[in-house]
Protein backbone atom coordinates (compact mmCIF):
# COMPACT_ATOMS: atom_id res chain seq x y z
CA UNK A 1 0.00 0.00 0.00
CA UNK A 2 1.23 3.55 -0.83
CA UNK A 3 1.88 6.04 1.99
CA UNK A 4 0.10 9.09 1.83
CA UNK A 5 2.78 11.02 1.35
CA UNK A 6 3.75 9.21 -1.76
CA UNK A 7 3.22 10.90 -5.49
CA UNK A 8 3.17 9.32 -8.47
CA UNK A 9 3.80 9.99 -12.01
CA UNK A 10 1.37 8.61 -14.70
CA UNK A 11 2.64 8.34 -18.78
CA UNK A 12 0.81 7.03 -22.01
CA UNK A 13 1.60 3.62 -22.80
CA UNK A 14 1.97 3.30 -26.13
CA UNK A 15 3.29 -0.77 -27.46
CA UNK A 16 3.93 -1.52 -23.70
CA UNK A 17 6.37 2.12 -23.42
CA UNK A 18 6.15 4.94 -20.99
CA UNK A 19 6.06 7.58 -23.48
CA UNK A 20 7.18 10.47 -20.83
CA UNK A 21 5.13 13.92 -21.96
CA UNK A 22 6.66 17.71 -22.00
CA UNK A 23 3.77 18.56 -19.40
CA UNK A 24 1.55 17.10 -16.54
CA UNK A 25 -0.97 17.82 -14.49
CA UNK A 26 -1.56 17.36 -11.28
CA UNK A 27 -4.23 15.46 -9.50
CA UNK A 28 -5.70 16.55 -6.08
CA UNK A 29 -7.29 14.33 -3.88
CA UNK A 30 -10.81 15.27 -3.87
CA UNK A 31 -11.46 14.68 0.09
CA UNK A 32 -8.55 16.60 0.93
CA UNK A 33 -7.99 19.13 -1.85
CA UNK A 34 -4.15 20.40 -0.17
CA UNK A 35 -3.09 16.90 -1.28
CA UNK A 36 -1.25 15.94 -4.61
CA UNK A 37 -1.98 12.11 -5.47
CA UNK A 38 0.20 12.31 -8.73
CA UNK A 39 0.59 13.94 -12.11
CA UNK A 40 -0.59 12.50 -15.27
CA UNK A 41 1.04 13.52 -18.08
CA UNK A 42 -0.80 16.03 -20.79
CA UNK A 43 -1.05 14.17 -23.79
CA UNK A 44 -1.43 15.13 -27.66
CA UNK A 45 -2.09 14.16 -31.10
CA UNK A 46 1.32 12.66 -31.49
CA UNK A 47 0.76 10.62 -28.52
CA UNK A 48 -2.87 9.48 -29.69
CA UNK A 49 -1.19 8.66 -33.34
CA UNK A 50 1.80 6.84 -32.33
CA UNK A 51 -1.09 4.83 -29.92
CA UNK A 52 -3.67 4.08 -33.12
CA UNK A 53 -0.59 2.88 -35.28
CA UNK A 54 0.86 0.41 -32.29
CA UNK A 55 -2.80 -1.01 -31.68
CA UNK A 56 -3.07 -1.28 -35.42
CA UNK A 57 -0.09 -3.24 -35.79
CA UNK A 58 -1.12 -5.32 -32.93
CA UNK A 59 -4.42 -6.08 -34.23
CA UNK A 60 -2.68 -8.07 -37.13
CA UNK A 61 -1.26 -10.34 -35.41
CA UNK A 62 -3.81 -10.62 -32.15
CA UNK A 63 -6.76 -11.09 -34.98
CA UNK A 64 -5.29 -14.36 -36.12
CA UNK A 65 -4.26 -15.97 -32.27
CA UNK A 66 -7.13 -18.66 -31.51
CA UNK A 67 -10.05 -17.43 -29.93
CA UNK A 68 -9.50 -20.06 -26.60
CA UNK A 69 -5.61 -18.89 -26.83
CA UNK A 70 -6.85 -14.86 -26.73
CA UNK A 71 -9.39 -15.83 -23.74
CA UNK A 72 -6.96 -18.12 -21.56
CA UNK A 73 -4.53 -14.45 -22.14
CA UNK A 74 -7.30 -12.28 -21.17
CA UNK A 75 -8.43 -14.31 -18.22
CA UNK A 76 -4.32 -14.03 -16.68
CA UNK A 77 -4.84 -9.89 -17.48
CA UNK A 78 -7.86 -10.40 -15.11
CA UNK A 79 -6.21 -11.91 -13.04
CA UNK A 80 -4.04 -9.33 -12.71
CA UNK A 81 -6.88 -6.66 -11.77
CA UNK A 82 -8.31 -8.92 -9.05
CA UNK A 83 -5.03 -9.04 -7.67
CA UNK A 84 -4.80 -4.84 -8.06
CA UNK A 85 -7.42 -4.59 -5.41
CA UNK A 86 -5.00 -4.67 -2.85
CA UNK A 87 -2.59 -2.03 -3.63
CA UNK A 88 -4.74 0.12 -6.39
CA UNK A 89 -7.70 0.49 -4.80
CA UNK A 90 -6.58 3.03 -2.24
CA UNK A 91 -4.46 5.08 -4.83
CA UNK A 92 -8.12 5.01 -7.01
CA UNK A 93 -10.11 6.16 -3.90
CA UNK A 94 -7.58 8.79 -3.21
CA UNK A 95 -7.58 10.08 -6.82
CA UNK A 96 -11.82 9.73 -7.11
CA UNK A 97 -12.62 10.12 -3.65
CA UNK A 98 -14.68 7.71 -3.69
CA UNK A 99 -15.59 5.58 -0.48
CA UNK A 100 -13.17 2.46 -0.44
CA UNK A 101 -15.88 -0.42 -0.58
CA UNK A 102 -17.06 1.24 -3.52
CA UNK A 103 -13.87 1.25 -5.56
CA UNK A 104 -13.83 -2.21 -4.18
CA UNK A 105 -16.98 -2.63 -6.04
CA UNK A 106 -15.48 -0.95 -9.22
CA UNK A 107 -12.28 -3.18 -9.32
CA UNK A 108 -14.35 -6.54 -9.22
CA UNK A 109 -17.63 -5.61 -11.43
CA UNK A 110 -14.44 -4.83 -13.83
CA UNK A 111 -12.95 -8.30 -12.99
CA UNK A 112 -16.63 -10.20 -13.97
CA UNK A 113 -16.44 -8.77 -17.56
CA UNK A 114 -14.02 -11.27 -18.38
CA UNK A 115 -15.02 -14.51 -16.64
CA UNK A 116 -18.40 -13.70 -18.02
CA UNK A 117 -17.38 -13.16 -21.56
CA UNK A 118 -14.84 -15.82 -21.32
CA UNK A 119 -17.97 -18.23 -21.52
CA UNK A 120 -20.23 -16.67 -24.78
CA UNK A 121 -17.37 -15.53 -26.61
CA UNK A 122 -15.99 -19.00 -28.43
CA UNK A 123 -20.02 -20.18 -29.49
CA UNK A 124 -20.15 -16.31 -30.51
CA UNK A 125 -17.46 -16.37 -33.16
CA UNK A 126 -18.25 -20.02 -34.24
CA UNK A 127 -18.66 -19.10 -38.24
CA UNK A 128 -22.57 -20.43 -39.33
CA UNK A 129 -22.04 -23.15 -42.12
CA UNK A 130 -24.64 -24.27 -44.28
CA UNK A 131 -23.69 -26.76 -47.49
CA UNK A 132 -26.23 -27.94 -50.35
CA UNK A 133 -25.15 -29.14 -54.14
CA UNK A 134 -24.81 -25.71 -55.07
CA UNK A 135 -22.94 -23.61 -52.85
CA UNK A 136 -21.31 -23.31 -49.62
CA UNK A 137 -22.09 -20.42 -47.49
CA UNK A 138 -20.01 -19.43 -44.22
CA UNK A 139 -21.32 -16.46 -42.26
CA UNK A 140 -18.14 -15.49 -39.75
CA UNK A 141 -17.40 -12.36 -37.17
CA UNK A 142 -14.40 -10.52 -37.94
CA UNK A 143 -12.82 -7.85 -35.41
CA UNK A 144 -13.01 -4.33 -36.92
CA UNK A 145 -9.58 -3.48 -35.95
CA UNK A 146 -8.68 -0.57 -33.57
CA UNK A 147 -11.01 0.03 -30.75
CA UNK A 148 -10.87 3.76 -28.33
CA UNK A 149 -12.18 3.65 -25.69
CA UNK A 150 -13.41 6.68 -23.73
CA UNK A 151 -13.88 6.44 -20.24
CA UNK A 152 -15.44 8.99 -17.41
CA UNK A 153 -13.89 8.96 -14.10
CA UNK A 154 -17.19 7.84 -11.98
CA UNK A 155 -16.49 3.91 -12.22
CA UNK A 156 -13.28 3.80 -14.11
CA UNK A 157 -12.40 0.05 -13.86
CA UNK A 158 -15.61 -1.53 -14.34
CA UNK A 159 -16.25 0.92 -17.22
CA UNK A 160 -13.19 0.44 -19.17
CA UNK A 161 -13.43 -3.24 -18.74
CA UNK A 162 -17.18 -3.58 -20.27
CA UNK A 163 -15.34 -2.42 -23.77
CA UNK A 164 -11.72 -3.72 -23.53
CA UNK A 165 -12.76 -7.39 -22.80
CA UNK A 166 -15.19 -7.82 -25.54
CA UNK A 167 -13.05 -6.36 -27.31
CA UNK A 168 -9.66 -7.78 -27.09
CA UNK A 169 -11.29 -11.43 -26.89
CA UNK A 170 -13.03 -10.78 -30.28
CA UNK A 171 -9.70 -10.00 -31.85
CA UNK A 172 -9.25 -6.16 -31.38
CA UNK A 173 -7.10 -3.62 -30.11
CA UNK A 174 -7.71 -1.00 -28.05
CA UNK A 175 -6.38 2.13 -27.41
CA UNK A 176 -7.72 3.73 -23.68
CA UNK A 177 -8.67 7.26 -22.70
CA UNK A 178 -9.14 7.83 -19.07
CA UNK A 179 -10.56 10.24 -17.56
CA UNK A 180 -8.19 13.58 -16.48
CA UNK A 181 -10.43 13.15 -13.08
CA UNK A 182 -9.14 9.91 -12.25
CA UNK A 183 -6.54 8.54 -14.68
CA UNK A 184 -3.92 7.38 -11.89
CA UNK A 185 -4.85 4.03 -10.76
CA UNK A 186 -6.60 3.04 -13.88
CA UNK A 187 -3.37 3.41 -16.09
CA UNK A 188 -1.36 1.53 -14.01
CA UNK A 189 -3.67 -1.34 -13.64
CA UNK A 190 -3.71 -1.19 -17.44
CA UNK A 191 -0.16 -0.97 -17.70
CA UNK A 192 -0.13 -4.06 -16.01
CA UNK A 193 -2.30 -6.22 -17.92
CA UNK A 194 -0.50 -4.70 -20.94
CA UNK A 195 2.78 -6.06 -20.09
CA UNK A 196 1.49 -9.53 -20.78
CA UNK A 197 -0.06 -9.44 -23.49
CA UNK A 198 1.60 -8.49 -26.98
CA UNK A 199 2.87 -4.92 -27.14
CA UNK A 200 0.27 -2.51 -28.85
CA UNK A 201 -2.62 -4.58 -27.50
CA UNK A 202 -3.45 -2.03 -24.97
CA UNK A 203 -2.59 1.40 -25.02
CA UNK A 204 -3.12 4.13 -22.71
CA UNK A 205 -3.18 8.19 -23.58
CA UNK A 206 -4.17 11.11 -21.50
CA UNK A 207 -5.64 14.08 -21.71
CA UNK A 208 -9.15 16.50 -22.12
CA UNK A 209 -11.19 17.00 -25.41
CA UNK A 210 -8.38 17.46 -27.56
CA UNK A 211 -6.93 14.02 -27.36
CA UNK A 212 -10.37 12.71 -27.36
CA UNK A 213 -11.08 14.53 -30.57
CA UNK A 214 -7.95 13.15 -31.81
CA UNK A 215 -9.20 10.00 -31.22
CA UNK A 216 -12.87 9.94 -32.82
CA UNK A 217 -11.20 11.42 -35.69
CA UNK A 218 -8.28 9.03 -36.12
CA UNK A 219 -8.92 7.10 -40.08
CA UNK A 220 -7.56 3.67 -38.45
CA UNK A 221 -9.86 4.10 -35.08
CA UNK A 222 -12.62 1.79 -36.81
CA UNK A 223 -14.84 1.33 -33.44
CA UNK A 224 -15.57 3.94 -30.39
CA UNK A 225 -16.93 3.03 -27.44
CA UNK A 226 -17.66 6.18 -25.18
CA UNK A 227 -19.26 6.77 -21.89
CA UNK A 228 -19.53 9.93 -20.36
CA UNK A 229 -21.84 12.93 -20.58
CA UNK A 230 -24.90 13.59 -22.88
CA UNK A 231 -22.93 16.44 -24.55
CA UNK A 232 -20.14 14.82 -25.27
CA UNK A 233 -21.30 11.68 -26.39
CA UNK A 234 -22.73 14.22 -28.63
CA UNK A 235 -19.66 15.73 -30.51
CA UNK A 236 -18.14 11.84 -30.45
CA UNK A 237 -21.10 10.97 -32.85
CA UNK A 238 -20.91 13.63 -35.08
CA UNK A 239 -16.88 13.50 -34.94
CA UNK A 240 -17.03 10.20 -35.61
CA UNK A 241 -19.40 10.04 -38.28
CA UNK A 242 -16.46 11.53 -40.78
CA UNK A 243 -15.05 8.51 -41.26
CA UNK A 244 -18.30 5.85 -40.53
CA UNK A 245 -17.12 4.84 -37.31
CA UNK A 246 -18.81 2.36 -35.09
CA UNK A 247 -20.13 3.50 -32.18
CA UNK A 248 -21.60 2.95 -28.74
CA UNK A 249 -22.50 5.84 -26.06
CA UNK A 250 -23.22 5.22 -23.12
CA UNK A 251 -24.19 8.35 -21.66
CA UNK A 252 -26.07 10.14 -18.60
CA UNK A 253 -29.19 9.53 -17.45
CA UNK A 254 -32.00 10.95 -15.01
CA UNK A 255 -33.62 8.16 -13.45
CA UNK A 256 -36.81 8.36 -12.05
CA UNK A 257 -38.17 5.90 -9.20
CA UNK A 258 -42.23 5.26 -8.95
CA UNK A 259 -43.41 4.49 -5.91
CA UNK A 260 -47.28 2.98 -5.46
CA UNK A 261 -49.23 3.58 -2.15
CA UNK A 262 -48.85 -0.08 -1.48
CA UNK A 263 -45.11 0.16 -1.97
CA UNK A 264 -43.55 -1.71 1.37
CA UNK A 265 -41.59 1.02 2.93
CA UNK A 266 -39.08 -0.90 5.40
CA UNK A 267 -38.35 -3.31 2.47
CA UNK A 268 -37.64 -0.87 0.28
CA UNK A 269 -35.82 2.06 2.17
CA UNK A 270 -32.41 0.65 2.11
CA UNK A 271 -32.66 -0.28 -1.60
CA UNK A 272 -33.43 3.42 -2.68
CA UNK A 273 -31.15 5.01 -0.10
CA UNK A 274 -28.46 3.02 -1.98
CA UNK A 275 -29.70 4.09 -5.03
CA UNK A 276 -29.25 7.16 -4.71
CA UNK A 277 -26.60 8.08 -2.92
CA UNK A 278 -23.84 5.47 -3.86
CA UNK A 279 -20.49 7.09 -5.10
CA UNK A 280 -22.29 10.40 -3.42
CA UNK A 281 -24.87 10.09 -6.46
CA UNK A 282 -22.47 10.17 -9.25
CA UNK A 283 -23.53 6.63 -10.95
CA UNK A 284 -24.96 6.91 -14.33
CA UNK A 285 -28.22 4.63 -13.04
CA UNK A 286 -28.39 6.23 -9.68
CA UNK A 287 -31.83 7.17 -8.89
CA UNK A 288 -32.13 11.03 -9.34
CA UNK A 289 -35.83 11.65 -9.24
CA UNK A 290 -38.44 10.23 -7.03
CA UNK A 291 -42.39 9.92 -7.83
CA UNK A 292 -44.48 8.84 -4.52
CA UNK A 293 -48.01 8.44 -4.51
CA UNK A 294 -49.94 11.06 -2.49
CA UNK A 295 -51.45 8.62 -0.30
CA UNK A 296 -47.82 7.49 0.69
CA UNK A 297 -46.31 10.56 0.42
CA UNK A 298 -45.92 12.22 4.13
CA UNK A 299 -45.15 8.91 5.45
CA UNK A 300 -41.96 8.68 3.03
CA UNK A 301 -40.41 11.83 3.29
CA UNK A 302 -40.51 11.45 7.44
CA UNK A 303 -39.03 7.89 6.84
CA UNK A 304 -36.74 8.78 4.08
CA UNK A 305 -35.44 12.13 5.76
CA UNK A 306 -34.64 10.22 9.28
CA UNK A 307 -32.65 8.29 7.59
CA UNK A 308 -30.72 10.38 5.31
CA UNK A 309 -30.29 12.35 8.37
CA UNK A 310 -28.00 9.34 9.48
CA UNK A 311 -25.25 9.92 6.61
CA UNK A 312 -21.93 11.00 7.32
CA UNK A 313 -20.23 13.02 5.29
CA UNK A 314 -16.54 12.74 5.05
CA UNK A 315 -13.26 11.56 3.73
CA UNK A 316 -13.68 8.23 1.56
CA UNK A 317 -10.97 6.64 3.22
CA UNK A 318 -12.46 7.16 6.29
CA UNK A 319 -14.43 4.31 6.89
CA UNK A 320 -16.30 6.12 9.26
CA UNK A 321 -18.14 7.71 6.16
CA UNK A 322 -21.15 7.13 4.53
CA UNK A 323 -20.60 9.43 1.66
CA UNK A 324 -17.70 11.39 0.01
CA UNK A 325 -16.68 13.87 -1.40
CA UNK A 326 -17.94 14.78 -4.91
CA UNK A 327 -14.69 14.14 -7.76
CA UNK A 328 -14.37 17.63 -9.40
CA UNK A 329 -15.00 21.20 -8.75
CA UNK A 330 -16.96 21.56 -12.08
CA UNK A 331 -19.71 19.11 -10.53
CA UNK A 332 -19.52 20.40 -7.02
CA UNK A 333 -20.43 24.01 -8.27
CA UNK A 334 -22.79 22.77 -10.35
CA UNK A 335 -24.57 20.39 -7.71
CA UNK A 336 -24.34 23.47 -5.08
CA UNK A 337 -26.15 25.58 -7.91
CA UNK A 338 -29.29 23.22 -8.46
CA UNK A 339 -30.09 23.46 -4.76
CA UNK A 340 -29.56 27.47 -4.63
CA UNK A 341 -32.08 27.35 -8.01
CA UNK A 342 -34.59 24.80 -5.82
CA UNK A 343 -34.03 26.88 -2.79
CA UNK A 344 -34.60 29.97 -4.88
CA UNK A 345 -38.04 28.42 -6.63
CA UNK A 346 -40.10 27.65 -3.27
CA UNK A 347 -39.48 24.30 -3.29
CA UNK A 348 -38.76 22.85 0.52
CA UNK A 349 -35.27 22.11 0.82
CA UNK A 350 -33.97 19.84 3.81
CA UNK A 351 -29.88 19.72 4.09
CA UNK A 352 -29.25 16.43 6.04
CA UNK A 353 -26.52 13.97 7.42
CA UNK A 354 -23.55 14.95 9.59
CA UNK A 355 -20.21 15.99 8.73
CA UNK A 356 -17.61 14.23 10.13
CA UNK A 357 -14.59 16.14 10.20
CA UNK A 358 -15.89 19.99 9.75
CA UNK A 359 -12.37 20.95 9.84
CA UNK A 360 -11.57 19.43 6.89
CA UNK A 361 -14.94 20.22 4.89
CA UNK A 362 -13.63 23.67 3.12
CA UNK A 363 -10.74 21.23 1.55
CA UNK A 364 -12.72 18.96 0.04
CA UNK A 365 -15.82 18.64 -2.60
CA UNK A 366 -17.85 17.73 0.23
CA UNK A 367 -22.19 18.70 0.09
CA UNK A 368 -24.28 17.43 2.62
CA UNK A 369 -27.28 14.93 1.61
CA UNK A 370 -30.39 17.77 0.49
CA UNK A 371 -33.81 16.42 0.11
CA UNK A 372 -36.10 18.67 -2.16
CA UNK A 373 -39.60 18.64 -1.82
CA UNK A 374 -40.66 19.78 -5.27
CA UNK A 375 -44.82 19.71 -4.99
CA UNK A 376 -44.93 22.27 -7.93
CA UNK A 377 -42.56 20.82 -10.31
CA UNK A 378 -40.52 23.53 -10.03
CA UNK A 379 -37.25 22.84 -9.81
CA UNK A 380 -34.26 22.20 -12.85
CA UNK A 381 -33.36 19.57 -10.71
CA UNK A 382 -36.23 17.57 -11.75
CA UNK A 383 -34.88 18.27 -15.43
CA UNK A 384 -31.14 17.52 -15.62
CA UNK A 385 -28.89 15.24 -14.15
CA UNK A 386 -27.46 15.94 -11.07
CA UNK A 387 -24.60 13.40 -10.29
CA UNK A 388 -24.80 14.59 -6.50
CA UNK A 389 -25.81 13.66 -3.41
CA UNK A 390 -28.97 15.69 -4.06
CA UNK A 391 -32.61 14.11 -4.49
CA UNK A 392 -36.18 15.48 -5.62
CA UNK A 393 -38.98 13.89 -4.36
CA UNK A 394 -42.69 15.02 -6.32
CA UNK A 395 -45.87 13.56 -5.77
CA UNK A 396 -48.22 12.01 -7.72
CA UNK A 397 -52.02 10.85 -7.53
CA UNK A 398 -52.84 8.30 -10.27
CA UNK A 399 -50.52 5.96 -12.13
CA UNK A 400 -51.02 7.69 -15.40
CA UNK A 401 -49.63 10.94 -14.05
CA UNK A 402 -46.67 9.24 -12.44
CA UNK A 403 -45.63 7.76 -15.90
CA UNK A 404 -46.30 11.12 -18.13
CA UNK A 405 -43.80 12.52 -15.35
CA UNK A 406 -41.18 9.97 -15.62
CA UNK A 407 -41.18 9.77 -19.18
CA UNK A 408 -40.90 13.70 -19.64
CA UNK A 409 -37.61 13.71 -19.60
CA UNK A 410 -34.77 14.26 -22.47
CA UNK A 411 -32.80 10.98 -20.85
CA UNK A 412 -34.11 7.63 -21.36
CA UNK A 413 -31.62 5.08 -19.57
CA UNK A 414 -33.41 3.36 -16.36
CA UNK A 415 -36.17 3.66 -14.18
CA UNK A 416 -38.02 1.63 -11.24
CA UNK A 417 -41.47 1.29 -10.39
CA UNK A 418 -41.89 0.06 -6.52
CA UNK A 419 -45.02 -2.35 -5.33
CA UNK A 420 -46.22 -5.12 -3.55
CA UNK A 421 -48.03 -5.92 -6.41
CA UNK A 422 -45.52 -7.46 -9.02
CA UNK A 423 -48.21 -7.84 -12.08
CA UNK A 424 -49.14 -4.17 -12.07
CA UNK A 425 -45.68 -2.93 -12.07
CA UNK A 426 -44.86 -5.37 -15.02
CA UNK A 427 -47.58 -3.57 -16.30
CA UNK A 428 -46.20 -0.04 -15.46
CA UNK A 429 -42.68 -1.02 -16.08
CA UNK A 430 -43.46 -1.93 -19.66
CA UNK A 431 -44.50 1.91 -19.54
CA UNK A 432 -41.40 3.12 -19.18
CA UNK A 433 -38.78 5.37 -21.94
CA UNK A 434 -35.76 3.76 -20.93
CA UNK A 435 -33.08 0.72 -21.65
CA UNK A 436 -33.71 -0.34 -18.31
CA UNK A 437 -36.45 -0.82 -15.91
CA UNK A 438 -36.19 -2.54 -12.78
CA UNK A 439 -39.06 -3.17 -10.44
CA UNK A 440 -37.89 -3.78 -6.45
CA UNK A 441 -34.52 -2.29 -7.21
CA UNK A 442 -32.25 0.03 -8.96
CA UNK A 443 -28.95 1.19 -9.61
CA UNK A 444 -25.38 -0.56 -8.65
CA UNK A 445 -25.86 -4.03 -8.11
CA UNK A 446 -29.15 -4.27 -10.30
CA UNK A 447 -27.58 -5.57 -13.18
CA UNK A 448 -26.64 -8.87 -13.94
CA UNK A 449 -24.45 -9.85 -16.98
CA UNK A 450 -26.93 -10.71 -20.28
CA UNK A 451 -28.98 -7.66 -19.32
CA UNK A 452 -28.10 -5.52 -21.85
CA UNK A 453 -27.02 -2.21 -20.19
CA UNK A 454 -27.58 1.30 -21.88
CA UNK A 455 -30.45 3.75 -22.47
CA UNK A 456 -32.25 5.11 -25.23
CA UNK A 457 -33.10 9.07 -26.17
CA UNK A 458 -29.81 11.05 -25.08
CA UNK A 459 -28.93 8.43 -23.00
CA UNK A 460 -26.91 6.80 -25.69
CA UNK A 461 -26.77 4.38 -28.37
CA UNK A 462 -25.85 0.94 -27.77
CA UNK A 463 -25.55 -2.05 -24.99
CA UNK A 464 -22.79 -2.88 -22.88
CA UNK A 465 -22.93 -6.06 -21.16
CA UNK A 466 -24.73 -8.02 -23.49
CA UNK A 467 -23.26 -11.46 -24.81
CA UNK A 468 -24.80 -10.98 -28.30
CA UNK A 469 -25.62 -7.09 -28.86
CA UNK A 470 -22.32 -6.31 -27.18
CA UNK A 471 -20.13 -8.60 -28.91
CA UNK A 472 -21.82 -7.42 -32.56
CA UNK A 473 -20.85 -4.31 -31.60
CA UNK A 474 -17.32 -5.18 -31.90
CA UNK A 475 -17.23 -7.26 -34.59
CA UNK A 476 -18.54 -7.07 -38.12
CA UNK A 477 -20.04 -9.88 -40.02
CA UNK A 478 -18.18 -11.32 -43.14
CA UNK A 479 -20.32 -13.35 -45.67
CA UNK A 480 -18.78 -16.15 -48.04
CA UNK A 481 -20.04 -18.12 -50.75
CA UNK A 482 -18.55 -20.77 -53.32
CA UNK A 483 -20.27 -21.36 -55.74
CA UNK A 484 -19.73 -25.37 -57.18
P1 LIG B 1 -17.38 13.77 -19.82
O1 LIG B 1 -18.30 13.65 -20.98
O2 LIG B 1 -16.98 15.12 -19.37
O3 LIG B 1 -16.01 13.01 -20.12
C1 LIG B 1 -15.97 11.63 -20.49
C2 LIG B 1 -14.68 11.37 -21.24
O4 LIG B 1 -14.71 12.04 -22.51
C3 LIG B 1 -13.42 11.87 -20.55
O5 LIG B 1 -12.38 10.94 -20.73
C4 LIG B 1 -13.14 13.17 -21.28
O6 LIG B 1 -11.79 13.58 -21.20
C5 LIG B 1 -13.53 12.80 -22.70
N1 LIG B 1 -13.85 13.92 -23.58
C6 LIG B 1 -14.18 15.19 -23.24
N2 LIG B 1 -14.46 15.91 -24.37
C7 LIG B 1 -14.30 15.07 -25.42
C8 LIG B 1 -14.45 15.21 -26.84
N3 LIG B 1 -14.82 16.38 -27.38
N4 LIG B 1 -14.22 14.14 -27.62
C9 LIG B 1 -13.87 12.95 -27.09
N5 LIG B 1 -13.70 12.76 -25.75
C10 LIG B 1 -13.91 13.81 -24.92
O7 LIG B 1 -18.06 12.95 -18.64
P2 LIG B 1 -17.57 12.81 -17.13
O8 LIG B 1 -17.86 14.08 -16.40
O9 LIG B 1 -16.19 12.25 -17.09
O10 LIG B 1 -18.57 11.66 -16.60
C11 LIG B 1 -19.83 11.91 -16.09
C12 LIG B 1 -20.91 11.57 -17.10
O11 LIG B 1 -20.76 10.23 -17.56
C13 LIG B 1 -22.30 11.63 -16.49
O12 LIG B 1 -23.18 12.27 -17.38
C14 LIG B 1 -22.68 10.18 -16.33
O13 LIG B 1 -24.06 9.92 -16.30
C15 LIG B 1 -22.03 9.58 -17.53
N6 LIG B 1 -21.88 8.12 -17.34
C16 LIG B 1 -22.66 7.28 -18.10
C17 LIG B 1 -22.59 5.91 -17.90
C18 LIG B 1 -23.43 4.94 -18.71
O14 LIG B 1 -23.08 3.77 -18.77
N7 LIG B 1 -24.51 5.37 -19.33
C19 LIG B 1 -21.73 5.40 -16.92
C20 LIG B 1 -20.97 6.29 -16.17
C21 LIG B 1 -21.05 7.66 -16.39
Amino acid sequence: MMNLSDQIKINAIIDNQEIPAKEYTEIRDPGKRSDIVGFVALGNKEDVDLAVQAAHRAFFSWRTVRVEERIERLLEAGELLKQSVTDLTYLMAREHGGLMREVKMDFMAGYSNFINYAQVVPAFLKPEQKEDVESWISIEKNPKGVVAAIVPWNMPVVLTMMKLVPALMTGNAIVVKPSPNAPLALTLLLKRMAAILPPGLINVVHGGDDVGKALTSHPLVRKVAFTGGCATGKEVNIRSAQSLKAVTLELGGNDPAIILEDANLEDMMPKILRAVFTRSGQVCYAIKRIYVQDTLFDAFIDDFCARVNQYIVGYGLDERSNIGPVNNERQYTFVQSLIEQARQSGAEVRELGIKLDPKNWENGYYILPHVVIDKEHCTDLVQCEQFGPVIPIIPFTTVDQAIALANDSDYGLAASIWSTDSEKAKTIAREMEAGLTFINTHGLGSTVFGMPFGGIKNSGIGREGSPLLTLSAYTDTHALRLLK
